[in-house]
C-alpha cells in the first residue's frame, strides 16, 4: 500500500518485494463507478513472469519441506489477519469493482472462510491405506506438492477468487505464481502484502500484474510451471488448454455458465422470482452461476412474468448499501453487453427491461446497465447459447417438466442449474438428469460453500473442482507407496 500511496503504480508482488514490471510499462486502471482514473497498474511481460516463477520455484523446497500442519497454521495465520482487516480488503474490492461495501465484506468473509477450510487440510491432507494382492505387502498412497502452480483469475469476485486458488495451492505445499485480473489489481496486490505479514515465507506466494496475452500466456507457457489453475471464459480456458497442453502441464479451468432456472407451475412464485432476481442481477450479473435462463411452465408464465417485471423495476442500481447491484466492471463489457442486446433485437428478441446503458447524474460516468429482461427468444439463438456476463436475462416457456429440463440442457455451457417446484419427485429427477455441475431446488444458481467442490460439465470445464477436499487432486501428484514387510516371503 505504502509503494502505491508514493508512486500512484499498483505493482508486482515478487520474492516478497514490491517491484515494477522491466522497464516500467503500465496501464491505467479506472473506476466502475464514475470512470475516473483510480491509479496506474504494472504492465508486465515475459520477463517479470520468469522472474516470479523463479522466486517461486526457489522458495517451494524449503515450502514443500515444512510440515503441512505448519503450512495450515501459516495459512491460518493469514486468514486471522484477512479477517482483521475485512474493512480494508473489502473497500478496495468496492473501489475496483464498484460493487457495494455490504457486498465486499460478504465476499470478503467467504475468503476466510475458505482460508480457513484449507488450513485445516494441513491436519489432514488424507493419502489412502489399501489393501494388497501380496502377503506382507502394504499399500498406501500420500499427496505430494507439484511444484509452482501458475494462478490466473477473473475480476468478479476478486477477493475470493484469490483466496479459491491460493489457500489450495499452498497448502499441498506448492509455491505459487498468481496473475492478477488487470482490473483488480490492488485486491491481489494486497493480498500478497498481507501474507508477508501473516509469516508466509518470501516467493512462496508472487503476484504478476498486466494483460493477458502479455503476463497470463508466458506463464502457461513455462516450463517450471507444474500446474495451471484458471477462473474465466471458456474461450480463454480453451486457448490455455492448449498451449499447456503442448507441455502436458495439468489443468483446471473454472469457466463460463449460462444456467438454468426453472419455474414449474406449483413452485411458489414469490420466492421464485426473488431466487431469479438475486440469481440474475446480484453482482450485476458478473457470476459464472448466474440464472441468464429462465424457464417457466407456461400455466404460470403470465403471473410469473408480471411479478419479475414488476420486481426488476423497483430494483436500484448503484456502487451503495441499499443498492440491488453495481456498475459492470469496465467500458468495454458495458459496450459488449449492449452490443449483445442489440444484436438480439435485431434477430427479433423483445427487451422487456431495461437493454440500456443507465443515463442521469448519478450513473451516466460509470459503466451501469439497466437490469435487463428479454423474451421471445429461441433456446437455439445466440443470446440463449453464448454467455453474456452481465445484468441480462432471458425468459422462455416451457409446455412441461419434459420441455423445461429438456431446454435447461440444450446449452454448451453446464455449470449451474436450479428448479423451483413443490413436487419432490419433479425435484429429484431434475437434480439427477440436468447436465450441471451444481444442481439447486427451490433457491438460487449461485454460491457455493468452501467445503464443497464447485465446477461444471460440458464447456464449463475441464471436469476439475474448487474448493473442498476435491482441490487438493488439483494442486497435488499422488505417489503409490508399497512397503514389503517380509520379502523373503512374498
Ligand atoms: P477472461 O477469460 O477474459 O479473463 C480471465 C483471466 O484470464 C484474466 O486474468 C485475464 O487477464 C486472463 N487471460 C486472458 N487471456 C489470456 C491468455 N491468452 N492467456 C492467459 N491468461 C489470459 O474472463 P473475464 O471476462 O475476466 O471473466 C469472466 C469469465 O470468468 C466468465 O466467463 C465467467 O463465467 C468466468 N468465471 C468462472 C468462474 C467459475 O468458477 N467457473 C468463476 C468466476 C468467473
Amino acid at each position: 500500500m505504502t509503494a502505491l500511496k508514493a508512486t500512484g503504480l499498483v505493482r508486482n508482488w515478487i520474492a516478497g518485494e514490491s517491484c515494477a514490471a522491466a522497464g516500467d510499462p503500465y496501464f491505467v486502471k479506472r473506476s466502475p463507478i464514475d470512470g475516473r482514473e483510480l491509479y496506474r497498474v504494472s504492465r508486465s511481460t515475459a520477463d517479470d513472469v520468469n522472474a516470479a516463477v523463479t522466486a517461486a520455484r526457489q522458495a517451494q523446497p524449503h515450502w514443500a519441506a515444512t510440515p503441512a500442519v505448519r503450512r495450515g497454521a501459516i495459512l491460518h495465520d493469514i486468514a486471522m489477519l484477512l479477517r482483521a482487516r475485512r474493512e480494508e480488503i473489502a473497500r478496495c474490492v468496492h473501489l475496483e469493482t464498484g460493487k457495494s461495501l455490504k457486498d465486499a465484506l460478504g465476499e470478503t468473509d467467504a475468503a476466510v472462510a475458505q482460508g480457513l477450510f484449507m488450513a485445516g487440510e494441513g491436519q489432514r491432507l488424507y493419502g489412502r491405506t489399501t489393501t494388497s494382492a501380496a502377503p506382507n505387502k502394504y499399500a498406501s498412497t500420500v499427496r505430494e506438492p507439484m511444484g509452482v502452480a501458475g494462478l490466473i483469475i477473473a475480476a468478479n469476485t476478486p477477493i475470493a477468487n484469490v483466496a479459491w486458488k491460493v489457500f489450495p495451492a499452498l497448502i499441498c505445499g506448492n509455491a505459487a505464481v498468481l496473475k492478477a485480473a488487470e482490473d483488480t489489481p490492488l485486491t491481489a496486490y494486497l493480498f500478497a502484502e498481507l501474507t508477508r505479514e501473516a509469516g508466509l515465507p518470501a516467493g512462496v506466494l508472487n503476484v504478476v500484474q498486466g494483460y493477458g496475452a502479455e503476463a497470463g500466456e508466458p506463464l502457461v507457457l513455462h516450463s517450471d510451471v507444474a500446474v495451471l489453475s484458471f477462473t474465466g471464459s471458456t474461450a480463454v480456458g480453451r486457448r490455455i488448454a492448449e498451449l499447456a497442453g503442448k507441455r502436458l502441464a495439468k489443468v483446471s479451468l473454472e469457466l463460463g455458465g449460462k444456467n438454468p432456472l426453472v419455474v414449474c407451475d406449483d413452485a411458489d412464485l414469490g420466492q421464485a422470482v426473488k431466487w431469479t432476481l438475486l440469481s440474475a442481477f446480484s453482482n450485476a450479473g458478473q457470476r459464472c452461476a448466474a440464472a441468464s435462463r429462465i424457464i417457466v411452465f407456461d400455466d404460470v408464465y403470465t403471473i410469473f412474468r408480471e411479478k419479475l417485471l414488476d420486481a426488476v423495476a423497483r430494483l436500484r442500481v448503484g456502487p451503495n448499501d441499499d443498492d440491488d447491484f453495481g456498475p459492470v466492471i469496465n467500458e468495454r463489457q458495458l459496450n459488449n453487453l449492449l452490443s449483445a442486446v442489440q444484436h438480439a433485437v435485431q434477430q427479433g428478441a423483445l427487451v422487456s427491461a431495461g437493454g440500456m446503458r443507465l443515463p442521469g447524474s448519478a450513473h451516466q460516468a460509470g459503466y451501469y446497465l439497466a437490469p435487463t429482461v428479454i423474451e421471445q427468444v429461441r433456446v437455439d439463438d445466440e443470446i440463449s447459447l453464448n454467455e453474456l456476463f452481465g445484468p441480462i436475462t432471458c425468459l422462455y416457456r416451457a409446455r412441461d417438466f419434459s420441455d423445461a429440463l429438456a431446454q435447461a440442457n440444450a446449452s454448451p455451457y453446464g455449470l449451474t442449474a436450479c428448479i423451483h417446484t413443490g413436487n419432490l419427485h419433479r425435484a429429484l429427477e431434475f437434480v439427477h438428469k440436468v447436465q450441471a455441475g451444481v444442481a439447486v431446488v427451490n433457491g438460487g444458481t449461485y454460491g457455493s460453500e468452501p467445503h464443497m467442490p464447485f465446477g461444471g460439465a460440458k464447456q464449463s470445464g475441464n471436469g476439475s473442482r474448487e474448493p473442498g477436499t476435491e482441490a487438493l487432486d488439483i494442486y497435488s501428484n499422488i505417489k503409490d507407496i508399497y512397503l514389503n514387510v517380509d520379502p523373503a516371503r512374498i
